[in-house]
């Protein structure tokens, strides 16, 4: 027996659960498949991994009925600079008359809105779910799951993040990567003086340091989230840290912006690379989000660029269905490649660039940064134009 559906979804984690709810909503039948199990996916995140979910994706993400300003924290502005020199800039989102560049929102949290929303709006869930690929015919793609059940659709999307077995099944083309040789290091951290909605983002030699809005603590007191991107043999000497010096370290080469850093939850580290599969789609079958491409998380464009490709899907059958014609062929689908590759690729290469310019001590290389930030600080339209970037405009 093989059930039938009109899209089917590896992944529920943020980008994958976000196009199963916008098909949902168009009235598609959604069957998504999620390898961890229903518990899993609901426990809190005691690391409380968090991401910027930028204006243009919370507003996206509202008109599906999950508005990341009811779930996270906002943001206003960004402070950026450089440890080792002069060179800074204030980016603020009323600099282009808009009152947030985006919020600050739990992953889990965020996942766990989106997941409950496509339920809710028919999408049917399966976990403890992987897919093996079984054959494309001409009208349908089908896979099987671990307990031989078949199911079949006009279009399979690979949401199922970096490391993804279905992409590796079904893809064959060449993928750009690069690796980092750093980890960033996530973690919760309480903070003494309120954030009033700044990010911030200190540019050190191993490797960027954010401290990011995030919401009071249980008592009411401030607390900001960690992402500290570090070359691995640092990263691998704080993580060995207790957190006393950890803090103590941290406090060193953040300054005293915030006041005393006054605690610390629990820490984990992520290495980090950089990823862009040369092509995104096969006849009846795409990569959404992290499975087609992977950033830096210096600039908080991740998940955001996932959210712009569910948008360009959703688009993609909305037309497919107007015109009355099969969504799931290459044609088609070469769509959703022309609209999508040049914005993920320039990002990836982007933040790549970004990420050498600062995390090094080359004189050379300062000076023409501070220049850069210096020149983009002095120049409004410039300025407006990195602000409009940040929010995903
Ligand atoms: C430290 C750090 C900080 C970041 N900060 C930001 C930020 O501020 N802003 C931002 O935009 N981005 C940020 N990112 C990037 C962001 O986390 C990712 O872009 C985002 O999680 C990608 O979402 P996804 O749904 O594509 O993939 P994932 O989050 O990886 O989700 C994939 C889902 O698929 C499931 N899965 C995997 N394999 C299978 C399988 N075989 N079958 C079924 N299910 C499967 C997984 O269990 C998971 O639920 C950050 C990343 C890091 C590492």
């Amino acid at each position: 027996m093989t059930s039938s559906y009109d899209v089917l979804i590896s992944g529920a984690g943020m980008v994958g659960a976000a196009l199963g709810l916008a098909l949902s909503r168009m009235g598609l039948q959604v069957l998504v498949a999620e390898r961890r199990s229903e518990a899993q996916c609901a426990a809190p995140d005691p690391i409380q991994r968090c991401s910027l979910v930028n204006a243009g994706a919370s507003t996206l993400l509202a008109a599906l009925g999950v508005d990341p300003a009811a779930l996270g924290t906002p943001v206003a502005r960004m402070r950026v600079w450089d440890a080792e020199h002069a060179g800074g800039i204030h980016l603020d989102a009323s600099e282009v008359d808009a009152p947030l560049l985006g919020y600050i929102v739990e992953n889990q949290i965020l996942e766990q809105a989106l997941r409950n929303a496509l339920q809710g709006a028919g999408g049917e869930i399966r976990y403890h779910c992987q897919w093996q690929y079984v054959a494309t015919d001409p009208t349908a793609i089908i896979v099987e799951d671990q307990h031989q059940q078949l199911s079949q659709a006009r279009l399979l999307v690979i949401a199922e993040g970096r490391q993804s077995p279905l992409r590796s099944a079904l893809f064959h083309g060449s993928i750009l990567r690069e690796d980092y040789q750093q980890d960033a290091i996530v973690a919760t951290i309480g903070i003494e003086r309120p954030h009033l909605g700044t990010a911030y983002q200190r540019f050190l030699p191993t490797g960027p340091l954010a401290l990011l809005p995030f919401r009071d603590d249980e008592h009411g007191r401030p607390q900001a989230s960690l992402v500290w991107s570090a070359r691995r043999w640092r990263s691998k000497s704080l993580q060995a840290m207790e957190d006393e010096p950890f803090l103590r370290d941290l406090q060193e080469v953040f300054g005293p912006t915030l006041g005393q850093l006054r605690s610390i939850g629990k820490r984990a580290s992520f290495p980090l690379s950089a990823l862009h599969v040369n092509g995104y789609v096969q006849e009846r079958a795409i990569l959404l989000g992290d499975s087609a491409h992977g950033v830096h998380p210096l600039a908080g464009l991740g998940v955001n660029l996932g959210f712009r490709d569910v948008a360009a899907v959703q688009q993609l059958i909305l037309q497919a269905r107007k015109d009355r014609q099969d969504w799931g062929t290459l044609p088609r689908l070469r769509q959703y490649e022309r609209d999508r590759r040049a914005d993920n690729l320039a990002t990836v290469l982007a933040c790549s660039g970004l990420n050498h310019l600062f995390s090094n001590r080359s004189i050379l290389l300062a000076r023409l940064r501070d220049l850069g930030l210096w020149g983009t600080g002095m120049t409004p339209p410039l300025k407006r134009f990195f602000i409009r970037q940040a929010m995903g405009l």
